[in-house]
């Protein structure tokens, strides 16, 4: 596609609007409210959260039944993805391509042959660790701990069965760690910049680096506590172009995409944001608040943001949705 001569709506229409991860509770009825705002905001493709360290590891199962039988029921308008083909024929049919995730290697219970199985109910990416140390290595509210065995044993199945490794929650080092075992390009779904807003949630340099450096590609994300400080008025967009602006800096714009995280908040989730405060720590997640997620209807602006900005048309179809694109196509097929 020669994106080069288009103005800004039809860049935005004609490319692949990639979410590499939305936040919905992983529960069973599934939100299908935020999966009907995502497609209607113009969204090509989403990961959805099937399951997390947060909950118990079988709960992961019914969740996906749930996702599959909703989305067979739904044909006219999504389409569950399990290769890049699915998402190509998303876009030319007007459906959004559904694909599911999952934060926190628990979901294992410690049987590497779960990755095969997640891969088969259509799991296409896992990250490794949900903000607490795990079996597969060291989460982002830890003491910065490394890969495990366990964890090392999983990046390599998950390369040859064919999911991407997620990066995302992780320590600094446990991140660096997945990028170096991985033989194919890992992701860093959706962690704003830490150079920008030191929160332990953020990713460090470094980090977006060695995921750079394995052919990846690093999702800026929409929730204001991981954007800026409270009280801060600078507008959402403006904050989401500023990570933007300096990922691609840093690693160059075709290493760079969105991963909202968006969803809606619903009680049973300020709840456990409140309760669970061994993966939400007080001090870096006010208790009970809304973490604030971004609207999911305010991300096709930042096409013109980007735009504004000088980026060019191709850098821009790519920082949407072409660069997760090529590397789902890497480790996917
Ligand atoms: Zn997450």
């Amino acid at each position: 596609m020669d994106v080069t001569q288009f103005n800004v709506d039809e860049l935005f229409q004609k490319s692949i609007v990639w979410d590499a991860h939305c936040g919905m509770d992983p529960q069973v009825p599934i939100d299908v409210n935020s999966l009907e705002r995502i497609r209607k905001a113009g969204f090509t493709f989403v990961s959805t959260n099937v399951g997390y360290d947060v909950l118990p590891w079988h709960d992961t199962f019914s969740v996906i039944a749930g996702y599959r039988k909703f989305l067979s029921d739904n044909k006219d308008k999504y389409i569950l993805v399990s290769s890049v083909a699915d998402v190509l024929a998303a876009k030319r049919e007007g459906k959004l391509a559904v694909s599911m995730d999952i934060e926190g290697v628990s979901a294992l219970d410690g049987k590497i042959e779960l990755v095969e199985t997640y891969h088969r109910l259509g799991v296409r990416q896992i990250s490794f660790v949900y903000n607490k140390d795990n079996a597969g290595g060291g989460g982002c509210h830890g003491a910065n701990t490394g890969i495990t065995p366990f964890g090392r044993e999983v990046v390599r199945e998950m390369n040859r069965v064919g999911l991407l490794v997620d990066g995302t929650h992780c320590s600094p080092r446990m991140s660096i760690d997945m990028a170096e075992t991985s033989s194919k390009p890992i992701i860093i779904s959706h962690s704003n910049s830490r150079a920008l807003h030191d929160h332990p949630r953020n990713i460090w340099n470094e980090q977006a680096v060695a995921c750079a450096h394995t052919g990846g590609v690093i999702g800026v994300t929409g929730i204001r506590i991981f954007l800026t400080k409270a009280g801060d008025n600078t507008s959402d967009i403006e904050l989401l172009v500023r990570n933007i602006d300096h990922y691609c800096e840093l690693v160059g714009p075709q290493h760079v995409g969105i991963g909202t995280d968006f969803a809606e908040i619903t009680n049973a989730l300020s709840t456990r944001f409140a309760n669970a405060t061994d993966y939400w720590p007080p001090e870096h997640y006010p208790a009970g608040a809304n973490l604030g997620f971004v609207d999911i209807e305010m991300f096709p602006q930042i096409t013109a943001a980007l735009s504004a900005r000088g980026y060019s048309n191709k850098d821009i179809s790519g920082i949407l949705g072409g660069n997760f694109m090529r590397v789902a196509a890497a480790n996917w097929e």
